[in-house]
């Protein structure tokens, strides 16, 4: 057996006691001959590895180059330096795999996220990207905490669909059919009854439909999978492959809905909070970091644990649609046209303006409700008693400071005649979701449900500022390297 290590992490949590153990990892810098920073990714902590001048042959030590990777077995000592109180004098090292220090493509130096992206297959190895992926790790983990320790049953929905009726995102097409020369119907459209499914198929855009089929049996299910929208915007939010969680509860309404949903985040940020500590002060501190390069104005004005610390502990503001315009209307930034996108009721809320309302009106995360039903999708429940032309539906999205929209949820309309008819009037082809309509046919009950990008929340915990850098190959335009 090989594997007789102890994890660097756990090891610099004992009392050194002579105790001795095995450790690998790569090296991340060697000093003076004799000291070796040991990093195997548990930490960002790296374990001090001492050569005792005279105890090891030259050819041995000319080896230990940055990220060549280390077997090393030795005792556990106090250690006499400055930044540790434990260290392990080696008595055997032994080299993994040799590095070469000249074509090894990361220098012992600060590189810059954008250079770091181009070498996502190492990145892993720096402390920031390390952070990132351990932070990451613990939220997917403690949103599978949260729901299962809520009895919600974890569903996992198609990830090749024909629906296309959902009108999400543009997809991506699926197909076994030749491109040069694909079979073809009479008049020149393309004929899917020859294509693998016999039929046109996607990649999915939401597991949503799918979802409530599930609700409407168990009660409260959650999905959690990649979703994949050919949206080509090359923002700092938008990936073209994507994970995201998307509960969908039987017996809810809106206000459960919206309550759910804000007791779901504060639950997984103080979970990371509580179990990743060490990783988020150090990207606290990373931000901080690079925020002293930006001027006064556009710095954040609560550091990274400050900013987790008051959503864990504040409600998030709950506004409508129409007040969300109006305090638009009313504000400065209105008056003095500095918007880019005109502001009135009806229109779907840009960047700027939901920006506007989080971080400079109510400097908190705030939950939109009732949208106008025109800029919404048609399965959202049609509020009643409206204004004629001021129709709205029971949406909900939750907007995060730096972010936008992190969450994007409504109820679903349940009854059967106001849902048909909102289908016609959206052009969305009733016959091909009969099975979607089914639900609303047999035993309809109200329900409720949301989905939030994964990613995004990433981002708000981890206080990156680029979608990109919190997963681990991203998609985007024009970028599938890795
Ligand atoms: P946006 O207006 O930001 O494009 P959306 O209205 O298209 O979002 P929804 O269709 O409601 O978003 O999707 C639900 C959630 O999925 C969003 O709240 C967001 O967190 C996330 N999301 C949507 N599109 C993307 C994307 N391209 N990349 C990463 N996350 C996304
Ligand atoms: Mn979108």
């Amino acid at each position: 057996m090989f594997n007789k290590r102890v994890k660097i992490k756990e090891l610099l949590s004992w009392q050194p006691n002579n105790q001795e153990i095995t450790v690998m990892g790569w090296v991340r810098t060697f000093r003076n001959n004799q000291f070796i920073a040991l990093n195997d990714g548990s930490t960002n902590t790296n374990l001090q590895v001492v050569a005792a001048l005279g105890v090891f042959e030259e050819e041995l030590l000319k080896r230990i180059t940055t990220s060549a990777s280390l077997k090393v077995t030795g005792v556990v000592i106090p250690s006499l330096g400055k930044g540790q109180t434990l260290e392990v004098k080696a008595t055997s090292i032994e080299i993994l795999g040799d590095s070469d220090a000249e074509k090894y493509p990361l220098q012992p130096k600060k590189h810059s996220l954008e250079f770091l992206r181009e070498k996502a297959h190492l990145r892993f190895r720096t402390n920031t990207f390390a952070a990132v992926f351990r932070v990451r790790h613990t939220l997917a983990y403690a949103i599978h905490k949260f729901f299962n320790d809520k009895g919600f049953v974890y569903m996992h929905t198609p990830i090749i669909t024909a629906s296309d009726a959902e009108g999400a995102g543009e997809m991506f097409k699926v197909t076994t059919l030749p491109f040069d020369n694909p079979p073809r119907n009479e008049d020149g459209s393309i004929n899917f009854k020859e294509d693998f499914f016999g039929r046109n198929t996607n990649l999915t855009v939401s597991g949503q439909l799918e979802g409530e089929l599930a609700a409407t049996a168990f009660g409260d299910i959650y999905t959690f999978g990649p979703t994949f929208r050919a949206e080509n915007s090359n923002t700092t939010r938008h990936l073209a492959e994507f994970w995201m969680i998307e509960p969908e509860m039987a017996f809810y309404d809106l206000e459960d809905n919206m309550q759910l949903a804000e007791e779901f985040i504060r639950y997984i940020i103080k979970y990371a909070m509580e179990h990743n500590r060490e990783d988020l002060e150090f990207l606290a501190q990373r931000l901080t970091e690079e925020e002293k390069a930006l001027p006064q104005d556009k710095r954040s004005e609560m550091g990274l644990i400050e900013k987790l610390e008051f959503v864990i502990n504040n409600q998030f503001e709950k506004i409508t649609y129409t007040q969300a315009i109006d305090i638009l209307l009313q504000s400065p930034a209105y008056k003095k046209k500095k918007f880019q996108y005109d502001v009135k009721w009806g229109i779907d809320m840009q960047s700027e303006h939901e920006r506007y309302l989080v971080e400079k009106h109510f400097k908190k995360p705030v939950i939109v409700t009732n949208y106008p039903a025109a800029i919404k999708a048609f399965y959202m429940r049609q509020d009643d008693g409206c204004e004629p032309g001021k129709e709205t539906v029971a949406a909900m999205d939750i907007l995060a400071p730096g972010i936008g929209e992190i969450v994007g949820g409504s109820q679903r309309e349940e009854r059967l005649q106001k849902l048909e008819q909102r289908m016609q009037e959206m052009h969305v082809p009733a016959e091909e979701l009969w099975w979607y309509l089914d639900t609303r046919r047999f035993g309809s009950v109200p329900h409720a449900g949301f989905g939030l990008g994964f990613e995004r929340l990433v981002l708000f915990v981890t206080g990156m500022t680029n979608i990109r850098d919190v997963i681990a190959f991203p998609r985007a335009p024009k970028t599938a390297e890795f």
